[in-house]
């Protein structure tokens, strides 16, 4: 089922870092699951 997929993210509540919780903003989303910080100590 093919809905609008921006619309469906833009519904998602805010995405918290995986490691320390912080709450995720949305321009970070391309980061994955941890915070821009977290990230950073996680550098695939
Ligand atoms: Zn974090």
């Amino acid at each position: 089922m093919l809905t609008n997929v921006v619309e469906f993210f833009k519904n998602l509540p805010p995405k918290s870092c995986a490691q320390c919780g912080a709450e995720i903003e949305e321009q970070h989303e391309c980061y994955g699951i941890y915070c821009e910080k977290c990230t950073t100590d996680h550098e695939f």
